[in-house]
């Protein structure tokens, strides 16, 4: 199958990187016990433009993940025209006056984190007719600023959103820079258990393996299927 927007030097190098990526989550799934088809691997676009993307399609990949609405809404319309089976994710800190470009946009988002961004997410799904799926966040180390409720803030959220109608399907984190990931892992996960929760939004291009063999659902991964950011 050829696709004249992707030439075949590029479409080797993304099925090759994919193909590795999707190999790693096998072996950890595997050492797990886990079935490598329990994982959801999302490929985080953001800041690479459609020329980047589409080898990455053409090799299969379906699920895609952006951090900003105004860049998504730049990049993806045209994208989903031309493949109406993509699934995009909202993996960024979400401004409550974009919950309805959000709503509208995305079929899931990792980043509900506050009363107030469910209170507008609430009420933009009412006015699009439409539910995608969310994650709450969690700042595991409580600070915060940074994206995330605390830990001790959770429960509360959740019943809000499932107040709300918010289907909520698990729990996201991106543990602490420099630290050894897998023990912010373990406790998402604890957390996950203990509010009855199967969704884990958890790994990156770093720790994806680690994330999981602890059990993550679905992991974010930029790098590692795209190159560096520059
Ligand atoms: C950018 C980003 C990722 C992907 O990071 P990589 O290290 O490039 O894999 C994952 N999750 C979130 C929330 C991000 O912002």
């Amino acid at each position: 199958m050829t696709d004249p927007a992707c030439p075949d030097n590029e479409r080797v190098d993304a099925a090759v990187r994919l193909a590795d990526v999707r190999a790693q989550i096998a072996r950890a799934a595997a050492d797990a016990r886990r079935h490598a088809n329990d994982v959801t691997l999302i490929a985080v676009s953001k800041t690479h433009g459609a020329d980047a993307i589409v080898p990455l399609i053409a090799a299969g990949q379906r699920d895609f993940g952006e951090n900003r609405v105004q860049e998504a809404e730049a990049k993806w319309p045209e994208l989903r025209a031309a493949y109406p089976d993509i699934r995009l994710h909202m993996v960024g800190q979400l401004q409550s006056n974009k919950a309805d470009e959000a709503v509208r946009l995305f079929d899931c988002i990792h980043s509900l984190d506050r009363p107030s961004l469910v209170a507008a997410l609430a009420r933009a799904m009412d006015r699009a007719g439409r539910r995608p799926d969310c994650f709450l966040q969690v700042n595991l180390e409580g600070a915060s600023g940074k994206g995330g409720c605390s830990p001790a803030a959770l429960h509360a959220l959740l019943g809000d959103a499932r107040a709300a109608d918010i289907p909520v399907i698990g729990l996201m984190t991106v543990p602490p820079l420099d630290r050894e990931p897998a023990p912010w892992f373990a406790l998402l996960a604890k957390l996950a258990d203990d509010h009855g929760l199967t969704g884990l939004s958890m790994g990156m291009s770093g720790d994806y393996p680690t994330a999981v063999r602890l059990g993550a659902t679905h992991i974010r991964v930029g790098t590692a299927l795209f190159g560096s950011r520059g």
